[in-house]
């Protein structure tokens, strides 16, 4: 084959939620692409705070990225840690080698970021991956286990007070699920404390909870919170997060776990492409999502600044994920045949929803702003379905709302021996 000859190739580097619709939309393309991941999965963030409150196992929210794409025979699929970019060369350099492409998206989505206090981390760990999700569920139904063997109710107060950092709508579900984890799920399961005892504080710096939502929804994803018995505190600033203390607005509150809900950050892109970025490090794009100077190189999802309208950004959810992946996978296909480029992207908005518990949740879309059941079931049942990537999607949806409704007591379990001694090791001594 000359080099003529040759189908043009396509590196995607990430198969989140934008990478997967990229590479689905060059299905029939004669192109052939490559998608780099770090990890060999794909996961529907999106339901991880359900993994961390027990509610889902990981693997009801991940899926093989080889085994969704086993019937596209144009896609490669690299088990790999992207390193660096080289735009000269074209070639991404990754821990397993070098992959050259002739066009490059990139979709490597977010990270947490804790505002340069770091150090945060161990204390209070954030949500974005399956083992984050792991680590909190631990956290979690380790403290109830911790207080069930306290004998000082002031050690058993510290080991029932769950602090969330940070109240959009991660920090709400949050909040709202480890409420109904305390109050409901395990109401009976606890001899020695009554885990309906449990303080769940969530801590918002800004005015109002859910701040990109309207002030009337914020205000209702409230009353809803306090009548799962949240503990909602706005305009405090959080301190200091130790294993056995949060300070906040200048008050210690004693609690042994604290859960970061409250930034995101896009990480090496800067050092990557050598191109400018925002302040939390995503790339500015051009209307046809490629990165200005760089004809080759699109970015997509978490990771793109994307112009929408009076003056807003396109927001980093899932849908706009999956369109900005649809529109360039188009874009290349239309290019690699020799078709005309469609028109610059524009972004539908499929609306801000933001669950609160097992059965409330808030919609804004346009005018109509919904609240309660019925919003909970739009989620439920429109949100989540359309965003599913994988086949069968009607059995995935199946599958979540048995676990969900039937609270699978599966992904309740503290596995491994070392979660015992673990208990006995963080067991505040008799005084
Ligand atoms: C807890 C949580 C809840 C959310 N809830 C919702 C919701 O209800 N509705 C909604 O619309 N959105 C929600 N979002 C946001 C949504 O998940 C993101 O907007 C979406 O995942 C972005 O898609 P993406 O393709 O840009 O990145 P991602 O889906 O994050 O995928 C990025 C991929 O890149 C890979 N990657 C990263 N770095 C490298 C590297 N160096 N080398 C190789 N691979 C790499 C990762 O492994 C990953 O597979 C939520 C996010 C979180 C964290």
């Amino acid at each position: 084959m000359t080099e003529i000859d040759r189908r043009p190739r396509i590196v995607i580097i990430g198969a989140g939620f934008g990478g997967l619709a990229a590479a689905k939309a060059l299905k029939n393309a004669p192109v052939d692409v490559e998608i780099i991941d770090k990890r060999n999965y794909h996961l529907f963030q999106p339901l991880l705070y359900q993994v961390a409150t027990a509610d889902l196992s990981p693997a009801d929210i991940a899926w093989p990225i080889r085994s969704i794409f086993s019937k596209q025979k144009n896609v490669t699929v690299t088990l790999s840690k992207v390193l660096d970019i080289d735009t000269e060369r074209q070639v991404v350099l990754h821990e397993n080698g070098e992959s050259t492409y002739d066009h490059l998206i990139i979709a490597n989505g977010s990270s947490h970021s804790y505002f340069g206090k770091d150090h945060w981390a161990a204390n209070a760990p954030g949500l974005k991956r399956i083992v984050d999700a792991t680590e909190v569920r631990r956290r979690v139904l380790m403290a109830f286990e911790r207080a069930e063997l306290c004998e000082d109710p002031e050690d058993q107060a510290r080991e029932l007070t769950f602090v969330i950092v940070g109240a959009g709508p991660t920090g709400v579900e949050l909040a709202g699920s480890i409420a109904e984890l305390a109050h409901v799920t395990l109401s009976e399961d606890f001899r020695r404390i009554d885990p309906d005892d449990a303080r769940i504080i969530l801590m918002e710096g800004g005015p109002r909870i859910l701040s990109a939502f309207p002030e009337v929804l914020s205000a209702k994803a409230e009353e809803s919170l306090r009548k799962l018995g949240v503990e909602v505190r706005t305009g405090v600033m959080v301190e200091q997060i130790e294993d056995d203390h949060v300070v906040a607005g200048g008050e210690t509150i004693p609690a042994s776990t604290a859960i970061w809900a409250a930034g995101v950050k896009i990480e090496n892109l800067k050092q990557w492409l050598g191109c400018e970025t925002d302040r939390i490090g995503r790339v500015p794009v051009q209307p046809d999502l490629r990165v200005p100077g760089l004809p080759s190189v699109s970015v997509i999802g978490d990771a793109a600044k994307v112009a929408w309208k009076d003056g807003m950004d396109v927001p980093g959810v899932a849908p706009a994920a999956k369109q900005e992946g649809k529109y360039v996978g188009r874009r290349i296909a239309a290019e690699a045949r020799g078709e005309k480029a469609p028109a610059p992207f524009r972004y539908r908005h499929m609306g801000s929803l933001a669950t609160i518990g097992r059965n409330s949740a808030i919609i804004s879309f346009g005018k109509i702003n919904l609240s309660g059941f019925v919003a909970w079931l739009f989620w439920g049942l429109i949100h989540i379905y359309f965003l599913i990537g994988v086949k069968r999607p009607i059995f995935v949806a199946m599958s979540w709302f048995s676990n969900y409704v039937f609270r699978s007591k599966g992904s309740r379990l503290i596995t491994g021996m070392e979660a015992l001694r673990a208990v006995r090791a963080h067991v505040p001594k008799r005084r």
